[in-house]
């Protein structure tokens, strides 16, 4: 299938026509012979795809069905927005709420969401995605035995409600159908993201391959890299390709520091890099510890780099480690950290432009559902830094518009060492804007996108 995309800009350059074949860019230029299939790119820029470096597809696709609490400031809110579910859905029910955070309303266990809910089966996920808090009619239907080691107990043996990194087992227990993600699909194209790299530790043999068929019917049109906690293989068809090992730290759980290098171990075995989820400067010391005695090789990498001190950026550096960042926590969750975080320490919250000037590579990206999905809200922030409620968190990580959208025009193959550009022979994974890359990138804005293209097929636009 052959498409030519009229009058766009392309690298800075104006007025040029592009020419796509079998997937691929085949032709640059200016007046291309026309064909009979074209698309009028209105003097707009044609930049490569976005991709976002780290999500969470299927948690993203059950956020649709969920109670989001992001934002609740009191405990009544809290309250109201999941009384508010329970009244439309009959009684024995599973009712999902996501986003809490304990300066809501304190921390919950099955006695306060008891008083709550006292006849649906009731689950809330903290916003750090590390714990479930679930009332006693959901945990009876999670029937008992073989409870698993995250299930937290009270002095008497009796469970909290509190549930500690257990959602492969809270899954196949409560055994409801993934999600659909053909509307997430359409949200990301509509972003113009091309490419997703779902960093999900959970994701197994029988996820991937629902993944896997979700793109091959074009539910999920962007092209897929997966993480993993194991073992995965690539599909013959190249419907995903596998990314780093996932490693998840927990500051106050942190793993044997032999069990963890036999992790890395195993991980180079299968011929894959690591990715350690490092969000405090505990988890970070213990992930660079771990890499320096094991050896760090191209392709690790630190997720979040929530805090990372000056010190920890010359280790970061010399091992080659890219951070894969989040700008939009600090928009979203900001105004929290300045808080409670220690002034002193303010200026290591996910950081940007520092480890940049440093020689660290850093990719974007949204870590959704935890935070927005939409890309140029991070960009946005990366570059102002603010928070919603308009303080400036951390001036001196600032960065340009141009490096912010940067950030996402990696090849997901090689985050933070190879740039995608709009070139003949490069996959036609693309995004037209609707003005020129200058006026663009000096107000992202998600509504700028016209169009967006995956292997030369028009997926939004
Ligand atoms: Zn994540």
């Amino acid at each position: 299938m052959s498409l030519l995309i009229r009058n766009v800009e392309v690298a800075g350059r104006p007025g040029l026509d592009v020419r796509i074949e079998a997937g691929r860019i085949v032709g640059i230029g200016s007046r291309l012979p026309r064909i009979a299939n074209e698309l009028d790119g209105q003097g707009g820029a044609l930049i490569p795809g976005l991709c976002d470096h780290h999500i969470h597809l299927f948690a993203l696709a059950a956020r649709a069905d969920s109670v989001a609490l992001e934002g609740a400031g009191t405990a009544e809110e809290v309250m109201s927005r999941i009384s508010a579910a329970l009244a439309t859905r009959p009684a024995g029910t599973w009712v999902r709420a996501i986003g809490y955070h304990e300066t809501m309303a304190g921390d919950l266990g099955r006695n306060e969401l008891d008083r709550l809910a006292p006849r649906h089966r009731l689950r809330i996920q903290h916003q750090t995605g590390s714990l479930w808090m679930l009332n006693s009619l959901a945990l009876q239907s999670l029937g008992d035995g073989n409870c698993p080691e995250g299930l937290e107990r009270d002095a008497k043996g009796r469970p909290t409600g509190r549930l500690w990194r257990e959602d492969v087992w809270l899954r196949s227990r409560i055994n409801a159908p993934p999600p659909p993600l053909s509307a997430i699909g359409r949200m990301l194209a509509s972003f113009g993201v091309t490419a997703v790299t779902d960093a999900s530790v959970t994701t197994d043999v029988g996820s991937a391959e629902k993944l896997a068929q979700a793109h091959r019917s074009g539910d999920l049109p962007q092209r897929l890299k997966l993480m993993s906690g194991g073992y995965l293989s690539e599909p013959d068809d190249g419907a995903f390709t596998v990314g780093p090992v996932k490693v998840l730290l927990d500051d106050h759980a942190l793993p044997d520091f032999d069990d963890f290098l036999g992790r890395i171990a195993r991980a180079r075995g299968w011929g894959r890099s690591v990715a350690v989820h490092c969000v405090t400067s505990a988890e970070l010391a213990f992930a660079l510890a771990a890499f320096e005695a094991q050896g760090a090789q191209h392709g690790d990498r630190i997720e979040h780099g929530g805090m990372i001190s000056s010190d920890a950026i010359n280790s970061l550096q010399h091992l080659g480690l890219t951070v894969v960042t989040q700008s939009a926590f600090v928009r979203e969750r900001g105004d929290r950290y300045v808080s409670g975080v220690d002034a002193a320490d303010h200026g290591d919250l996910y950081r940007c432009a520092s480890l940049l000037t440093a020689g660290v590579p850093v990719v974007g990206s949204s870590d959704a559902p935890y935070a927005t999905p939409d890309p140029w809200i991070a960009i946005r922030t990366a570059v102002d830094r603010l928070t919603s409620t308009g303080a400036v968190l951390g001036p001196d990580e600032r960065v340009s518009p141009d490096v912010a959208l940067g950030m996402y025009l990696d090849d997901p193959a090689a985050p933070g060492s190879r740039r995608r550009r709009v070139e003949v022979g490069a996959p036609a994974d693309l995004c037209l804007l609707r003005t020129p890359l200058r006026e663009a990138i000096d107000s992202p804005d998600a509504e700028l996108v016209r169009a967006t293209l995956v292997e030369g097929e028009v997926v939004y636009g």
